[in-house]
């Protein structure tokens, strides 16, 4: 009786991430075709029918692009915050109302058994969260799309056993790269997204609880390499008495296949 967990697709490109049980089957956000999100689930024999539920993070396009398709082809649940609701609602095509769900900062919610905490996050959309996930004694967290952490959002992962976290930019390959410079400011502003280095510190706090295994998410294509992003925070943690591979167990997700998946129990 395991909480599973599964990269999909991670990058600016598009993102979605499988979670899941005996049971249950849930998706966080769908931002590339459904075609390949369902591609993505029958590698481990789950079917587009069986979702229980889409939530959506925050309604940038490479989180919701496929959201309203799937939502109408298998009659699956999307569940989102109501700023984030009005946001995206316009993009969606219509979605039956039995299918419109709001969910409310801070206050959990079941989707049958598992248990779903949604939490902000600072970054540039109408009221973007993260989420956490519990089955049995069991903790999973995905923290993408953030420009810095905050103390609370340390608190609310740090006894997760799995984290899915943001390392999307490598900040001099940014600075130096072809992005327009209201597009870096963006990037590396409070409400933009966390680079290798701020992902490496995040990781040091959030170690001193439970986490053992993380899986760094949401790479930039242009301003980014996996073995930059993987190095940078196996160096931070390094410096800091932290092995990579012994104390925490880091992985990679990717922009075009699925990671590793993962049973945690
Ligand atoms: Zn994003
Ligand atoms: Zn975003």
């Amino acid at each position: 009786m395991n909480l599973k967990v599964c990269s999909l697709f991670s990058g600016s490109s598009g993102n979605s991430t499988y979670i899941g049980t005996e049971k249950t089957h849930i998706l966080v956000d769908a931002g590339v075709s459904m075609k390949s999100i369902v591609t993505g689930l029958k590698q481990f024999d789950v079917d587009g029918r069986d979702l229980k539920g889409i939530l959506v993070t925050h309604e940038h396009s490479d989180h919701i692009s496929s959201v309203g398709a799937i939502s109408r082809k298998f009659n699956v649940p999307i569940y989102a915050n109501e700023q984030t609701w009005q946001a995206m609602e316009s993009r969606l095509g219509r979605i039956d109302a039995g299918n419109r769900r709001v969910f409310y900062n801070d206050m959990d919610f079941y989707i049958q058994d598992i248990n779903v905490q949604p939490y902000q996050i600072p970054h540039d959309a109408a009221d973007p969260v993260c989420f956490s996930f519990y089955y049995k004694n069991k903790k999973i967290s995905i923290t993408t799309d953030l420009g810095h952490t905050n103390n609370k959002i340390i608190k609310n992962v740090m006894d997760s056993d799995l984290v899915i976290l943001e390392a999307n930019h490598d900040e001099e390959m940014l600075k130096a790269g072809p992005y327009p410079s209201y597009l870096k400011k963006r990037i590396l502003g409070r409400k933009g997204h966390l680079s290798n280095e701020d992902t490496g510190r995040a990781l040091l706090e959030m170690i001193k609880g439970k986490v053992t295994h993380v899986l760094l998410a949401h790479l930039s294509k242009e301003n980014n390499y996996p073995q930059l992003a993987y190095q940078t925070v196996v160096d931070i943690l390094k410096s800091n008495g932290v092995r990579a591979g012994k104390d925490i167990q880091i992985d990679l997700t990717y922009r075009d296949r699925a990671s590793n998946f993962y049973h945690i129990g």
